[in-house]
């Protein structure tokens, strides 16, 4: 009986065992198969038809929209032509005066030879230089005895002629920035530290930007790292390109030979150089400049070299003048800070003094206050509108 119920036992675990395997095993084989791909139908959007789920959590994620650094949004500077007209109202407030007590003193009846003497130092306080004054008064001194009496209208046309012959009404003051013959224009930038050089530069790339111009700039004061930031930033908002040394106090030639090659192989019209005004010694300013001028002309020639002057200095403006002149060739001069406490008379000194043209006036910190000189529109500025 024993051996009987044994039998029926092991018949019965068998018969558990078996269907054990036949049932349970097969499922979980199925189970541990990997899902089948999950197509998206195309046109929902939320992964690319033939992708599947493995593919996705797998591929890395796709850049978000949104983490991209914005596009750099550049600014249109206006063009330059017409901009001292529009800043002339700087302009006069810089003169102090100057054009009203000229015309007060030159519209008197009786003009004695205290009041020729008052008219010769208002000149020179205005900053005109001593012969210039001199001269000035004497060729009114002429017309006057010429005219006999004279009302106010006419005391203030040959004012007016008088200063204007004295600026220069036909000097060539044309930007030679047009690339050439393939090559690009060279302007190097040249002054002492602090006078607004590399404002200038910047502000110069504005206004070529905004006549229609490629611009490169070269930041070839290379002892300030500002100097190499503040050229950035200008740069960045017109998307002009800068060129620059990581290492402070880096050889400005190399720089500037540098910036001067990537204009030819870009294609640009204007190379703008801004080099370091440290006015350490005259010797040591002549051989950087010097060098600067000799590198970059290897490869093209140095179209402009722009010195730039900060008006309010007066005399002291005209000692560094003489040293620049000396170390380069300066093709035009820079006036800056003529909406400050500056007086107008340095144009005259300064072009006298050098035998180079203004070319450009600063009338404040706004990034398009620089503008080409007009004599006649600053010598209307001095004196004044007719009442
Ligand atoms: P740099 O050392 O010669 O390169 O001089 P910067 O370009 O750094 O300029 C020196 C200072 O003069 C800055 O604060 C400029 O904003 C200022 N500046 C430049 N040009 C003019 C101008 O025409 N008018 C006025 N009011 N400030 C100016």
């Amino acid at each position: 009986m024993a051996y009987v119920i044994l039998i029926i036992v092991i018949a019965v675990l068998a018969v558990a065992a078996g269907s054990w395997l036949l049932l349970v095993r097969p499922r979980r084989r199925v189970a541990s198969r990997p899902a089948p791909p999950t197509v998206e139908p195309p046109g929902t959007g939320a992964q690319p038809a033939g992708s599947t789920a493995v593919d996705q959590a797998e591929a890395p994620p796709a850049p978000a929209r949104a983490q991209l650094p914005p596009e750099p949004v550049l600014e249109r500077p206006p063009p330059s032509a017409g901009r001292l007209a529009s800043l002339r109202g700087r302009l006069a407030r810089s003169q102090s005066g100057l054009g009203s007590v000229l015309l007060g003193l030159l519209s008197r009846d009786r003009l004695d030879e205290e009041t020729w003497e008052e008219i010769e130092d208002a000149l020179i306080t205005a900053d005109v230089g001593v012969v210039p004054a001199q001269q000035i008064t004497e060729d009114l001194r002429t017309q006057v005895k010429v005219a006999g009496s004279r009302t106010a209208d006419e005391a203030r046309a040959m004012l007016r002629a008088e200063l204007l012959a004295q600026v220069g009404p036909d000097d060539d003051r044309s930007l030679h920035t047009a690339p050439h013959a393939g090559h690009p224009a060279v302007v190097l930038v040249v002054g002492v530290n602090g006078t607004g050089k590399t404002t200038v530069s910047g502000k110069l790339a504005r206004a070529l930007v905004g006549d229609g111009r490629s611009v490169l700039l070269a930041a070839a004061d290379t002892f300030r790292a500002a100097a190499a930031d503040q050229l950035q930033t200008w740069g960045n908002r017109v998307g002009a390109r800068v060129i620059r040394s990581d290492r402070e106090g880096a050889d400005p030639a190399s720089v500037a030979f540098e910036a001067v090659r990537a204009g030819i192989d870009e294609h640009v019209d204007t190379v703008i150089v801004d080099t370091a005004g440290r006015l350490h010694t005259k010797t040591g300013l002549m051989d950087e400049l010097g060098k600067v001028k000799r590198v970059i002309e290897k490869i093209t020639t140095v179209d402009e070299v722009l010195l730039v002057l900060d008006a309010t200095t007066g005399q002291n403006g005209l000692r560094q003048a003489r040293v620049f002149a000396e170390a380069v060739n300066i093709t035009g001069i820079v006036l800056t800070k003529l909406d400050g406490t500056a007086k107008g008379g340095i144009v005259i000194a300064v072009q006298r003094e050098l035998g180079v043209p203004v070319k450009l006036v600063g009338l404040g910190e706004g990034p398009d206050d620089l503008a080409p000189f007009e004599p006649e529109t600053f010598v209307d500025a001095i004196i004044g509108q007719p009442q």
